[in-house]
């Protein structure tokens, strides 16, 4: 043995064997490396990679993910009590009973002691937490029996929220932890949200966004028309677009609640889009069954007016439902032109040449509502609601809404004000030469349905001569 080691001799297997031993040796490395030995569960080193995985396919999805940590109450004193065989038979049944909590793409790790957690990836809504937190409280809280003897458990859990984007998953863990001491001070059993309030406020805007996103092909976006009357008559000359959220669990939702998200997500773009097709159908279909035709104004937004191919896109709708165009109105808003002056009046125009009038929304409210009337190709301007209701308590709001009136009226602009609620209102609309009012005096904004039948009504009307004041 002139010094070299004889690989056999000293314990080495050569060969296929020595591969086979080597793979073998490898893998129960690798597995202690990422298992717990006890339940067979992935460890925190797994845990972790998975978590970091998640947060990286996920967040690009949109989707939600969260973290659960579940811990046996009173497990450290029966483990004490009982010696660790009952301990880790604990432990393992625990770790089943968590399995069958969860779907199958959640990942359940059981991390030291009996600290167990739980990836909850990719979901939608939050009440799938709430769900699954339940479940695995109810699972546990039963007699565990073990061999002879027989334990009765509960679990508490803490739950954290994965932000979107970059995210530390040690952060996360300790969050989910803390929210767990949370809900064991509260008196176990039981399971609590890490910052409660803003996680739930974050996960509500989320999901809002996610169902927010699915709207306009599941058709829930609908629109409702708040008629256009003339002050005297009362007769509805037209009517104002106001987009509604038929939610299917939620019920009908105000723009209130989702136009800024839509805003901010661009959603607004599909959402406006849609609301411009339907209330060109539905105007065809009211004129084709003999209502008459009436001016249909939508509001549209900054970003939906810059949309590339916007005009192109209402070019197509005209056509395809025959719409005349002159009796489709956008309504704009100050605010929304201040930003990007140039390109709106570039826009505008080009609706103006196809026969689409604008009007100017919210009038007055801006800071230099006068200065715009010069620049803009404006057709119509909206008093606000917040000088209406002055009317009779305000002299210097009055002033402001005759000057108001009389200037658009020198200038060849129609007025209209909107937030009508009262006779005394719309009296003074009157006198000062304002004809044509919108607001709850006459009506609220009505789904569809509703205003054919103010139609109906309306035609019944107006075709008996006797009749000619109408009033609700
Ligand atoms: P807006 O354009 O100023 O619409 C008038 C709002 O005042 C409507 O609220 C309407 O219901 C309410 N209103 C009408 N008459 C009266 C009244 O006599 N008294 C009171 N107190 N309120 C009255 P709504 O429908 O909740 O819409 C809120 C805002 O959402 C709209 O304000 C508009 O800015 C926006 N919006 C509505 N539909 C659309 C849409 O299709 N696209 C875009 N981009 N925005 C929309
Ligand atoms: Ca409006
Ligand atoms: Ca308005």
């Amino acid at each position: 043995m002139n010094g070299t080691t004889n690989r056999k001799d000293s314990g080495y297997l050569s060969g296929e064997a020595g591969d086979q031993k080597f793979k073998e040796l490898n893998d129960r490395v690798r597995y202690l490396e990422n298992y717990d030995t006890v339940t067979g569960l992935p460890n925190r080193t797994l845990f972790i990679a998975k978590v970091s995985e998640t947060i990286l396919q996920q967040s690009s999805m949109g989707r939600n993910n969260a973290i659960l940590t579940v811990d046996l109450d009173n497990f450290k004193k029966l483990n004490d009590t009982y010696g660790y065989l009952i301990g880790d038979e604990l432990l393992r049944i625990a770790a089943f009973k968590l399995k069958s909590c969860v779907r199958e793409n959640d990942f359940v790790a059981r991390i030291g002691g009996d600290e167990f957690f739980v990836l909850l990836a990719g979901f939608d809504d939050i009440e799938l937490i709430k769900k699954v937190s339940e479940r695995i409280l109810s699972v546990f809280n039963d007699i565990w029996k073990i061999i002879n003897h027989e334990f009765y458990m509960t679990a508490t859990i803490g739950i954290a929220i994965i932000p979107e984007g970059k995210a530390d998953v040690s952060v996360i863990m300790m969050n989910a932890t803390s929210a767990l001491y949370g809900a064991k001070s509260k008196g176990k059993n039981q399971y609590q949200f890490h910052e409660h309030g803003i996680n739930e406020k974050l996960m509500h805007m989320h999901n809002m966004e996610n169902s927010l996103r699915c709207a306009v092909e599941r058709d829930e976006i609908v629109v409702y028309y708040q008629p256009q009357v003339n002050a005297q008559t009362r007769r509805i000359t037209g009517m104002e677009a106001l987009v509604r959220w038929q939610h299917p669990k939620h019920g009908v939702i105000l723009p209130s609640k989702f136009i800024d998200l839509a805003e901010n997500t661009g959603l607004i773009i599909p959402i406006g889009n849609r609301v411009i097709e339907l209330i060109c159908e539905q105007n065809m279909k009211w004129k084709n069954t003999g209502y008459g035709t009436f001016h249909v104004a939508a509001n549209v937004s900054a970003r939906q007016l810059q949309q590339t191919g916007f005009v192109s896109f209402i070019k197509e709708v005209l056509d395809k439902t025959e719409m005349p165009p002159s009796c489709l109105e956008i309504e704009i808003t100050e605010s929304a032109i201040v930003k990007s002056m140039k390109t709106t009046v570039y826009i505008l125009n080009k609706l103006r040449e196809l026969g689409i009038k604008i009007s100017l929304d919210d009038f007055g409210t801006g800071y230099s509502s006068l200065g715009y009337l010069k620049t803009l190709p404006v057709d119509k301007i909206k008093i606000d609601r917040s000088f209406v209701i002055d009317i009779g308590k305000n002299m210097k709001t009055e002033a402001i809404i005759n000057a108001i009136i009389i200037l658009a009226k020198t200038m060849s602009i129609d007025v209209i004000a909107e937030g009508v609620e009262t006779n005394e209102q719309a009296d003074f609309l009157i006198m000062n030469g304002c004809s044509d009012i919108q607001g709850f005096l006459y009506s609220k904004p009505i789904p569809e349905g509703q205003f054919t039948a103010l139609l109906s009504d309306q035609k019944v009307i107006f075709e008996d001569d006797s009749w000619f004041y109408y009033q609700i």
